[in-house]
């Protein structure tokens, strides 16, 4: 009943290793059109989390559902990265020796079945959706440029837009700011709130960065111990004493 009207539910989830519990009973329920930050100290259970969420984890005790009934813990991970539900990983993985807008295209054709790929040519209309999301992720004075050539910074928006080639409904995000310059943090910001507009995917990032946090203005969500300590927007979470007492009390 908890699930109707949300496009990611988790309730009850454990996952432990080796007797450890990385997750303890974790609860989190994001809305269609969502954008979620989760921060959480290091060992808290946010990569265990988004684990779970793209099925590399099957969680040992509890309930993972997409767009309400999809229950993820039955699912693999290529089962779910084809229901739409796409993720980021902290280091940029781009092909270094293709172009910006041949990575682009590579994104999209990966989209469609292999035999569909082999015959593949673009219509004026996916040539257009490149030029967009080129746009979309500011490079799109760099189409040609080797992707290798690019900065750090420029590299992570080149994976959001392949991302966004396989119009995903869940995006989730680790740490995109990590090592990025202020400017290129700020411009994460605009680009990861242009995407929030759009209602059409839910996004959840995972970020140390307080001030990008901020700046991204969404529901926080804190992880401690594996579990949820504090819900609420930034101002609210950093007032909790739960919260002071896990980031200052040690
Ligand atoms: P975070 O991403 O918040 O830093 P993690 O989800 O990576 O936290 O880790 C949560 C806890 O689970 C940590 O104590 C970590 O050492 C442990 N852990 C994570 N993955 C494994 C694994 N494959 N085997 C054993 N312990 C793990």
């Amino acid at each position: 009943v908890l699930a109707a009207g949300s496009i990611l539910y988790l309730d009850g989830v454990t996952v432990s290793f080796d007797g450890f519990r990385a997750l303890n009973s974790l609860s989190l329920v994001l809305a269609p059109g969502e954008l979620r930050t989760i921060v959480g100290p290091n060992g808290a259970g946010k990569t265990t989390m988004m684990d779970v969420i793209t099925g590399k984890t099957r969680p040992d005790k509890g309930d993972v559902l997409f767009d309400q009934n999809i229950d993820l813990t039955r699912l693999d991970e290529s089962a779910i990265a084809t229901l739409g539900i796409g993720r980021k990983f902290q280091k940029p993985t781009v092909f270094e020796h293709l172009s910006v807008f041949e990575n682009l295209e590579l994104a999209l054709k990966t989209n469609r079945s292999t035999l569909a790929t082999l015959f593949f040519r673009l219509s004026g209309q996916q040539a257009e959706q490149i030029a967009a999301t080129l746009q979309r992720v500011g490079l799109a004075d760099k189409a040609r440029q080797q992707a290798g050539s690019l900065s750090h910074g420029q590299k992570q928006w080149l994976e959001i837009g392949m991302l966004l080639m396989q119009d995903q409904r869940l995006l989730l995000l680790d740490e995109p700011v990590a090592g990025m310059t202020d400017a290129e943090t700020e411009a994460t910001a605009e680009l990861i709130l242009d995407l929030a507009r759009d209602k059409t995917r839910s996004l959840v990032v995972v970020e140390h960065d307080m001030e990008f946090v901020r700046a991204l203005g969404a529901k926080v969500t804190v992880l401690h111990e594996g579990s949820v300590l504090a819900e609420g927007s930034l101002d609210a979470v950093q007032a909790n004493p739960k919260v002071v007492e896990v980031y200052l009390g040690r």
